[in-house]
């Protein structure tokens, strides 16, 4: 079947996420905007994801738990990861690894760990935006270990891409699936050979606005199942 996906989104616990990001509102919008399967990826964190991914279930918007992490060169890996019980526990590792730097939200904008009613229950100290001192060969092998497909994330982009910050996709990491921003597919960007890869694209939305102006992409899976999406983007990695 082939399904509209929007594999790369920020809650409010992203300091550039806005406010309005809260659960509800991101499970609200997926089923107003006809998006079936999304994932929340915020910055090396996961702690929205056990409020989003209830409210998906019972909403009928498939979820998939993921965290968008900061590697030690500066390069976001999309991180998608089997169940929340494991992306937690990433999260867990990478909270540690973030350096001692606590966020300004006057400055970087708030953290704010949301329950399914939306009631903030925390704000998160350290800074996430911040690089974690894992190598991204490090962080491909954690994620992977979880069970989670890591893909390197707005390959296009000149800031916080393998391009930008390595100059190439190092064939070691045996990725499979590379995303492409809204714009890079616009552009008709095309990484050097990238017809061994799936490119898949997402909105990368931290409004609700930006999310909606978004055109979803649609992905061809057996079925609507965090096990069936891992297993397509997985593809034919070797790990
Ligand atoms: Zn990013
Ligand atoms: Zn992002």
């Amino acid at each position: 079947m082939l399904v509209s996906y929007d594999l790369h989104l920020h809650s409010c616990l992203s300091p550039c996420g806005e406010n309005e990001m809260t659960p509800n509102n991101i499970v609200g919008m997926a089923g107003i905007l006809e998006v079936p399967v999304i994932a929340v990826s915020d910055h090396n964190s996961a702690r929205n994801l056990p409020a989003v991914c209830r409210l998906g279930m019972e909403q009928g918007i498939l979820v998939v738990p993921a965290i968008e992490i900061n590697t030690a060169e500066e390069v976001h890996v999309l991180s998608l990861f089997p169940d929340v019980a494991s992306a937690l526990d990433m999260g867990e590792e990478l909270y540690a690894a973030l350096p001692a730097v606590n966020n300004q939200p006057d400055i970087f904008g708030d953290q704010l760990v949301m329950d399914e009613n939306d009631c903030v229950v925390d704000q998160v100290e350290k800074l996430l935006i911040n690089a974690v001192s894992f190598s991204i060969e490090a962080v491909f092998e954690k994620v992977r270990q979880r069970g989670g497909v890591p893909i390197p994330a707005h390959v296009d982009k000149s800031a916080y891409s393998v391009l930008s910050s390595l100059g190439f996709l190092p064939p070691e990491l045996n990725a499979y699936t590379i995303e492409v921003s809204p714009s890079g597919v616009q552009k008709g960007f095309v990484l050097p050979g990238e017809g061994k890869h799936l490119v898949i694209s997402d909105s990368d939305a931290h409004s609700l606005e930006t999310w909606s102006m978004h055109e979803p992409k649609k992905l061809e899976i057996e079925r609507i199942s965090v096990p069936a999406i891992l297993e397509r983007l997985r593809g034919e990695e070797q790990v």
